[in-house]
């Protein structure tokens, strides 16, 4: 008997190996936008013809290709993009595997074109069922074009396998938008049947969200942005009012990378719950950068599915990031009015320290916060509080009176004290010509007669605010600024009725706003302190942030309002401060009535006496 075992002929075995990379035409669509994108280009245009079953082209003004590079690409496993196996733990690029080229040579006729700057003339090379059929020199501008014709030519099977044009067609779009949605800074387009059906210009990633997904979006994204030394969340999240019955925009990039993940997606969901129903998907792009040797990209031939050296922390991180994005565009309920009374009670918290709880506080969360660009452990706890509350390890255990609520609390003894106010006797006092300093655009540190106190910006800014309007609420109406050009807000209907029925307590806090026309109001004027050209952003925020008040909180209507404005109103962390504005935000707070928490029982700051920073420093 002779032996039965044979080696495949090439082209057999590239079309074996083609079928992993290049399933459909949009396979083909991806790894082409990304080659261009690898090779640094500013410009992509992509062509298609019959749903990329006649034709797809890219062309690109990246770096081009020598005419050795331009032949060689077409080998299997021929990259420029790693030279060894560490390389593999270094991925920067969108491909590694040298693998689409060869794949798209095995199964479709291919052109390409290509010139390096360094060079006159370019390299044009046909090849078909991965032979090289001609290669000759053409005059080209520095950049690639790459033509795949008649996908699956010569593999039957497949091409019958195809679907409809327009489900193919929409294959394309999806992964034309996963690449274009990850560089808004490249300008792409995208041209079917000689119809342009996208053009887009570089811009921010807003701008890129928002041509491709519509303009609906505009005004319904929350930005998400989370900076830690491990990694970085950032991007996009929908306003939970436009979560949608189908799951739709969601997309998830891991440093640039398209990917589909499951665990990830139930962490954002987690970060939805309670302000969306639960049969609805929120809309969302972010983005997750990390170091390429915390993650495995190799498990998938398309690259999309990936392993990350440790999924858990990517899943608190990505929710604490968009929990915290969507608690700074609206106050949640949980946020600010679920609080534990025994929390609340701020006297256990000013308690002094004993030498134990010194170590312990030393080694709390807010002392790591100094030293971590990491916030979002902060987050992670629903009301914001856990961290003072850490710091303070017996808060809320022992909670006695409503004096700290008052403010009026007495303190006498070492340590640190939140929202610790100017009582009698020890008042503590703002040193009058001493710099502030702002820390993380978020803190402001000032000294003071006892030591120094580090402010929060937005709780203090709240909290002044929150006077101001409770004031103008019991008749010293808000002095208002008419507007030059008045503007006509649209609503939906029952947003409508919600501003109607806002209008007079409106109108005592500065804004004068009046029914034009069904479900349409015209802003005739606005409180002093609003930006002129920000007025229909801030009605709009206002109504947002009034319907996420939980309706069974028992706070009359005009004390939500007040609330809403005063949390819109207010700075917000990440905006810098000159020196006369931390001033006046300072001077402002300690002249309110209850200088040391916001309405919602946050504290505005934190007191540091030096016998304590002494002690601290082992004086
Ligand atoms: P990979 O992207 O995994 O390296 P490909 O088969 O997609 O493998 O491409 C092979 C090589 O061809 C790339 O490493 C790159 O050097 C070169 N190449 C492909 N497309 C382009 C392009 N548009 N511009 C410049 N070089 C390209
Ligand atoms: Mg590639």
């Amino acid at each position: 008997m002779s032996d039965s075992i044979q080696l495949l002929p090439d082209n057999i075995a590239n079309q074996i190996a083609a079928g992993e990379v290049i399933q459909r035409p949009s396979s083909a669509v991806k790894e082409l936008l990304e080659n261009a994108v690898d090779a640094g280009a500013t410009e992509i245009q992509l062509i298609v013809a019959d749903a990329g079953k006649s034709l797809i082209q890219v062309i690109d003004n990246g770096s081009g290709m020598s005419e050795t590079d331009a032949r060689m690409s077409f080998e299997r496993h021929a990259t420029s993009k790693i030279n060894n196996i560490d390389d593999l733990f270094r991925i920067r690029t969108m491909g590694f595997r040298g693998e689409a080229l060869a794949s798209i040579a095995a199964v479709a006729q291919v052109e390409l074109k290509s010139r390096r700057a360094e060079e006159e003339t370019g390299t044009y090379i046909e090849i078909e069922n991965s032979q090289v059929k001609k290669q000759e020199p053409v005059a080209f501008p520095v950049g690639t074009s790459i033509a795949m014709k008649n996908v699956f030519f010569n593999v039957p099977a497949r091409r019958n396998f195809l679907k409809s044009n327009a489900v193919e067609m929409r294959h394309i779009v999806d992964e034309f938008t996963r690449v274009a949605m990850a560089f808004p800074e490249i300008s792409f387009s995208l041209t079917a049947n000689g119809q342009e059906i996208y053009h887009l210009e570089s811009g921010s990633l807003k701008q890129r969200i928002v041509h491709l997904l519509g303009s609906n979006y505009t005004a319904k994204l929350v930005n998400v942005q989370e900076m830690t030394d491990y990694l970085n969340v950032y991007g996009f999240a929908g306003k939970p009012d436009i979560a949608k019955k189908t799951r739709g925009d969601q997309y998830f990039f891991v440093n640039n990378r398209f990917i589909r993940s499951a665990y990830l997606n139930h962490a954002v969901m987690s970060a939805y719950q309670q302000m969306i129903p639960a049969d609805s998907f929120p809309m969302y792009v972010l983005f997750i950068d990390l170091d390429p040797a915390q993650i495995d990209i190799n498990v998938h031939p398309t690259k999309q599915e990936i392993k990350f050296e440790d999924e858990k922390i990517i899943y608190a991180f990505v929710q604490a990031a968009v929990k915290h994005a969507l608690a700074q565009f609206s106050i949640m309920p949980t946020l600010n009015f679920d609080l534990d009374p025994g929390i609340q009670q701020l006297d256990a918290v000013a308690r002094p320290f004993t030498e134990e709880k010194k170590e312990h506080a030393a080694a709390s969360a807010l002392y790591n916060t100094f030293t971590q660009k990491n916030q979002a452990h902060l987050i992670e706890s629903k009301s914001g509080l856990k961290h003072w509350k850490d710091f303070f390890p017996e808060a809320g255990k022992a909670a006695t009176g409503q004096d700290a609520v008052a403010g009026k609390l007495e303190y006498e003894q070492e340590g640190a004290a939140i929202g610790r106010t100017a009582g009698t006797g020890h008042s503590l006092q703002l040193l009058e010509n001493a710099d502030l300093l702002q820390i993380h655009a978020a803190y402001i540190a000032a000294s003071t007669n006892q030591g120094f106190i580090l402010i929060h910006q937005q709780a203090a800014h709240e909290r002044i605010l929150y006077e101001r309007y409770v004031t103008a609420a019991k008749g010293k109406p808000i002095a208002t600024q008419r507007s030059l050009f008045p503007l006509t807000i649209p609503l939906t209907t029952p947003d409508a009725v919600l501003l109607q029925d806002l209008l007079p307590d409106l109108h005592v806090l500065g804004y004068e706003i009046e029914l034009f026309g069904k479900d349409t109001f015209v802003i005739q004027g606005t409180p002093a302190d609003v930006d002129q050209g920000n007025e229909k952003v801030a009605i709009e925020q206002m109504l947002e942030q009034f319907k996420h008040f939980n309706s069974d909180v028992k706070f009359s209507k005009r004390e939500k309002l007040i609330r809403s404005l005063a949390w819109q109103h207010a700075v917000k962390p990440g905006r810098y401060l000159a020196q006369k504005e931390m001033k006046a935000l300072a001077e402002e707070l300690f002249a309110c009535d209850q200088p040391n928490i916001t309405a919602s029982g946050n504290p505005t700051y934190i007191a540091f006496k030096n016998d304590y920073l002494e002690r601290m420093f082992g004086r």
